[in-house]
């Protein structure tokens, strides 16, 4: 087993940054993309595509993803976050 002493505390540091910096720059992005959609309403079900971050397989690997009810909001909603 190998132990290397060099990779503690600046590296860790280094990480905990790193993943505030891109946990506000995830808020951001799922604010801006809420905001985006929360107009959108479904034509057939009448409800609104919901944003969810879930976590990845690491720090940093979150993903964002929508829920929709129907493919008809995805089609809707894929041309609003295209504009
Ligand atoms: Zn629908």
């Amino acid at each position: 087993m190998k132990f290397e002493p060099s990779l503690g505390d600046s590296s860790e540091k280094g990480e905990s940054l790193k993943d505030q910096l891109q946990k506000q720059v995830l808020e951001a992005t799922l604010k801006t993309l809420q905001e985006k959609v929360s107009t959108l309403v479904c034509p057939t079900h009448g409800q609104s595509p919901r944003l969810q971050a879930s976590e990845g397989e690491g720090p940093g690997k979150q993903k964002l993803s929508f829920q929709c009810c129907c493919d008809e909001l995805r089609k809707i909603m894929e041309e609003k976050l295209k504009s």
